[in-house]
């Protein structure tokens, strides 16, 4: 978002045209499906705790609901741009399309910086924004949730507020919610989970009994541990994690060849997914470079942190051994790297697929509140498991037929899907 040379927008629709390309795309369905459907743009203007009054930016872009209600989170950030938030609105289509869960994408965003504002004023933010919006999304058309800087508490204001203006009970307006609030069971792990439930599949396809594989990680926040705990329940050994420490202003990897344990971990890890590296050492951690994790020999990199990791520059450092990559985090792997491990080889699983599990349950949440019955967690976590097992199946066999490279394979499928929906309703 800070890269002020760097367009998500225009990157997402270059990703789009290639995919159109393949699909053989007629040039309506291309225009309709490039673009948003909609966009607001609007101010909220908040009386601050000094008493001057501020305007803040608030935007809603609504890519595409042919299959469903548009799906996607708020963002407050200083520097959110729409053009970042039509990308991420464009990227939650394709993700829920390749899952096959009836939801359309959609972003929203805030241009503030949540850590100068107060309780109160983040408040007044999160009711000026449903304010704006109040009639434009809903449980029937527009489905938001929390993403950068927000939180389940701000998705009960934002709820309180809708429910305030429609004078009901909406739960399923909006996801993210705290458990006993509205939230589902399982959605703390259901990011995490998902990769794992891929790489289980993935390794299945290849052969590979999952106990006695190793894995290295990138990261060691909700998607990372949750990732390593059902890692390590399928008999996989994780040999190295990493993460950022706020103190050094960099980040460092943690290795141990036998295996790393994640309670132990976790207790000296703070709530940002920083691991205090003294007290790591002590417990008999390897503390290397924070790049040292993708050089592991591992069978499997998950790489479940940032955006922009694996480049160019260092995918020639992945071991022989790597024959799985699954991406937890979005947009780890630039189109560089992408060529590299196609050419190795190496069984890729995309973003948009491996880190669905999230918007997956969020769907289920979505569900729940609307039949306003809740479910258990194996129940939800089957679910879950089922959905994400017979995307990732969808995708390694058309990626088998057509010869594609699965990132490729993920992106023809559900393009496929939105552009079929728009052709079934007669958009285009
Ligand atoms: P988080 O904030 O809980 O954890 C992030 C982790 O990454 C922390 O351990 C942090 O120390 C580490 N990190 C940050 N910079 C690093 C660096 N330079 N090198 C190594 N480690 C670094 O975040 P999360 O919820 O686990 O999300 C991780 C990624 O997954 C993000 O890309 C996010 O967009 C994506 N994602 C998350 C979800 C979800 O449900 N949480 C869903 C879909 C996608």
């Amino acid at each position: 978002m800070a890269d002020k040379s760097f367009n998500a927008f225009e990157m997402a629709q270059t990703q789009f045209d290639r995919v159109a390309d393949l699909l053989d795309l007629d040039p309506s369905t291309r225009e309709l499906l490039r673009q948003p459907l909609r966009e607001y743009h609007f101010s909220i203007p908040v009386r601050m705790d000094d008493g001057a009054v501020k305007v803040y930016r608030g935007f809603r872009v609504q890519h595409n609901d042919s299959r469903g209600p548009c799906k996607g989170g708020i963002r407050f950030h200083p520097q959110e741009t729409v053009d970042t938030v039509r990308a991420l609105s464009m990227w939650m289509t394709w993700k829920c399309a390749v899952v096959d869960i009836p939801l359309g994408g959609g972003k929203g965003g805030v241009i503030c910086d949540p850590h100068n504002l107060s309780q109160r004023e983040q408040e007044l933010i999160c009711r000026g924004w449903v304010r704006q919006l109040a009639r434009n999304v809903g449980p029937v058309s527009d489905v938001p949730a929390p993403d950068v800087m927000t939180s389940g508490q701000h998705m009960l204001w934002m709820l309180d507020e809708f429910e305030v203006i429609h004078g009901g009970k909406y739960p399923g307006f909006i996801t993210g919610k705290p458990v006993g609030m509205g939230g589902s069971l399982g959605r703390t792990e259901a990011t995490g989970y998902g990769v794992v439930y891929t790489v289980r599949e993935a390794l299945k396809q290849l052969g590979i009994d999952p106990a006695g594989t190793t894995a290295s990680v990138q990261g060691f926040g909700n998607v990372a541990q949750f990732a390593i705990q059902l890692f390590g329940q399928m008999g996989g050994k994780v040999v190295c994690v990493s993460c950022w420490d706020q103190g050094d202003q960099t980040s460092y990897s943690f290795r141990k060849a036998d295996g790393i344990d994640l309670e132990a971990l976790k207790g000296i890890t703070d709530r940002f997914g920083g691991i205090d590296k003294d007290k790591a050492r002590d417990l008999g951690y390897e503390v290397l470079p924070g790049d040292a994790w993708l050089e592991q020999e591992a069978d499997i990199l998950i790489p479940a942190a940032l955006e922009n990791q694996i480049t160019g520059e260092n995918v020639q450092r992945i071991s022989q051994q790597v024959k799985v990559i699954a991406e937890g985090a979005n947009g780890p792997t630039t189109p560089e790297a992408d060529r590299v491990i196609e050419e190795r080889g190496i069984f890729l699983i995309p973003d948009f697929l491996a880190n669905a599990g999230g918007v997956t349950c969020s769907y289920f949440e979505q569900v729940q509140c609307n039949m306003n019955y809740y479910w258990e967690k194996d129940e939800v976590l089957g679910k879950l498991d089922q959905q994400m097992t017979s995307a990732f199946k969808a995708v390694s066999e058309l990626a088998a037929k057509r010869k594609l490279y699965t990132r490729d394979s993920a992106y023809v499928i559900s393009i496929g899907r939105v552009a079929q929906a728009c052709r079934n309703r007669g958009w285009v």
